[in-house]
């Protein structure tokens, strides 16, 4: 059997910059997976270029057995890949339930108003401020309307960029609970996160990225108990 998602050899460069330096990682049904990394180790680069935003220069991502390298990015998310982007790149003006809508927008079917419930169900906070506009809402809120819009799309694999960022640490703790929540309902999430003991402490496996290369993996746990880790990520001494 093979992995749902299969990174082989990937590399992407900017121009000259060569941001991923030919890493290769497996996502299977089912799993949470981190990528951790500090700043500029590449993780956004990778996520970008799975979605399709970014074309690699060498390597292959495999999606549920199908190439993604000259896939568009709109076929990607019809194919069940969604990803919560840095940022969050909500709608500023528009509301929150038209926010949530825009997820969606890729499904030619007709069951779109039980996924806006499932997402509100997630998120009451979401059904509660359904009409107001979305640029309004505190960092946390937007987090939770990013993930909640990326489930829009129905996808069996959820990528999501350092969800965590500049939330406090209940909010955090938050957004956290819902990653093993929606794994609880079936669905495989690639995560990417710069705070690395959260990340871990809720990843079934784990890839750590430095500079553009993959230099460990393991268990959630083994990674948790690396002294590698440990010294770099978790600011131990
Ligand atoms: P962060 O946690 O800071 O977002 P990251 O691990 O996600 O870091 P990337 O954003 O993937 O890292 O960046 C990897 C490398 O590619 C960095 O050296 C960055 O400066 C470079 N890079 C990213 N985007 C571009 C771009 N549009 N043009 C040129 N270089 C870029």
């Amino acid at each position: 059997m093979s992995a749902m998602l299969e990174v082989r050899d990937l590399t992407v460069a900017y121009g000259k910059i060569k941001a991923v330096k030919g890493i290769s990682f497996d996502v299977e049904q089912g799993e949470v997976v981190t990528l951790i990394g500090t700043n500029g180790a590449g993780k956004t680069t990778t996520l970008r270029t799975i979605s399709g935003l970014l074309r690699p220069s060498g390597g292959s991502v495999t999606f549920k057995g199908k190439d993604l390298t000259s896939v568009p990015a709109h076929d990607i998310v019809q194919l069940g890949l969604a990803h919560s982007p840095e940022g969050r790149r909500i709608f500023p003006r528009l509301s929150v339930e038209e926010n949530l809508l825009l997820g969606a927008f890729a499904r030619k079917d007709k069951e779109i108003s039980n996924d806006l419930q499932a997402a509100y169900d997630l998120f009451p906070i979401l059904e509660e401020r359904r009409a107001q506009p979305a640029g309004t809402f505190s960092g946390g809120e937007q987090q939770m309307l990013a993930m909640g819009r990326a489930m829009m799309s129905r996808p069996e694999l959820l990528m999501l960029d350092e969800p965590s960022m500049g939330l406090s640490p209940l909010m955090m703790k938050r957004i956290m609970t819902t990653i093993t929540t929606l794994q609880g309902q079936g669905t495989t999430i690639l995560l990417v996160e710069q705070n690395a003991q959260a990340a871990l402490r809720r990843a079934n496996r784990g890839y750590v990225l430095e500079v553009g290369k993959i230099v460990l993996s393991g268990t959630g746990k083994e990674l948790l108990a690396s002294d590698d880790v440990r010294k770099a990520y978790l600011g131990e001494d």
